[in-house]
């Protein structure tokens, strides 16, 4: 495996890029972590869905890549939660890896058309894979501040349990009935140790999509399906959306990289959902 996060790729303490700093970072496993990142300036607004660039400089480039924000559209003077992936060999996340609280960054946007519809209370079906749960945070989290929620039925993909970023908040959202949701977490890979006593579905999520739809009697008329996450399970569930009688403007989807694209490094895999 080529460790691309090594002495030959030095990241920049200072840079005409920089305009923002880490505020904040929380790690759920080595490779998942909750990163906040606050403009220096005034900070800015964004639509729930929608991502923003961050980058740092190495060797005299700005590394950059786009992230979801996960964190509510009312609360940004922490900066913005960032719910990501270390992919093993990957250009950007593995320098994001040694980046310590304090230290500063580069940051645009927000951009993208992954938005909530206006007015919109039919039940929002989220289905995600991996880190893509994070817009839909964002979503539940704004629309709660603004005391609007919206019926939500999550579903979300990961292969073993404690890869289930956000499952408290919404375990107890459930529970609580703080927000009108369903948390349906399913994971990939049972029987093995990680996975031991896991009490719920297993199966990658677009193995779980026509089940819950039946059980939850979810159809075109009562709701709006959202996708996020890897582009193979996106194209799957749209495909199973189509063929339930979706129409194509309300299966709404966002991929984090283009369907058949593996980590630009040499030698390294790609990591599973
Ligand atoms: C609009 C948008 C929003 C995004 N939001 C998020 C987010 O909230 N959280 C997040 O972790 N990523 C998110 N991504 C992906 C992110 O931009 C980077 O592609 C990812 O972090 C890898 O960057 P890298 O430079 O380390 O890897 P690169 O050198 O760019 O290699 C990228 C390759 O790694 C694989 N890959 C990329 N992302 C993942 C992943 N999460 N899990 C497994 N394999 C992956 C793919 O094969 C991809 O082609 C988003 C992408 C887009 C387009």
């Amino acid at each position: 495996m080529t460790d691309l996060a090594t002495a030959d790729r030095p990241i920049a303490a200072e840079s005409t890029f920089y305009n923002a700093v880490v505020s904040r970072r929380v790690d759920l496993t080595e490779s998942l972590a909750f990163v906040w990142v606050r403009y220096t300036g005034e900070p800015v607004a964004f639509e729930p869905g929608q991502y923003l660039t961050i980058g740092v400089e190495s060797n005299g480039k700005l590394v950059q890549r786009p992230y979801s924000v996960a964190s509510s559209a009312r609360e940004t003077t922490e900066g913005y939660e960032f719910y990501v992936r270390l992919v093993t060999g990957g250009l950007f996340t593995p320098l994001l890896w040694r980046l310590d609280v304090g230290h500063d960054m580069s940051m645009k946007g927000p951009k993208g058309k992954f938005v909530l519809e206006p007015d919109d209370d039919r039940t929002h079906v989220f289905i995600s894979s991996g880190t893509g749960i994070a817009p839909f945070i964002s979503m539940m989290k704004t629309l709660l501040a603004d005391g609007t929620p919206r019926p939500a039925v999550v579903l979300h993909g990961a292969s073993y349990q404690h890869d289930l970023g956000y499952r408290e908040l919404l375990e107890e959202w459930e529970s609580d009935a703080t927000y009108p949701v369903r948390y349906v977490p399913t994971v990939s890979r049972p029987g093995t140790s990680e996975n031991e006593a896991w009490p719920g579905r297993v199966g990658r999520v677009e193995a779980i999509v026509a089940d819950v739809f039946e059980e939850y009697a979810l159809d075109p008329d009562n709701s709006i399906a959202y996708i996020c996450g890897n582009p193979d399970m996106i194209a799957t569930v749209d495909q199973l959306l189509l063929r339930r009688g979706y129409p194509a403007e309300q299966v709404k989807k966002e991929l984090y990289w283009p369907k058949g694209k593996e980590p630009r490094a040499a030698g390294v895999t790609t990591p599973q959902p």
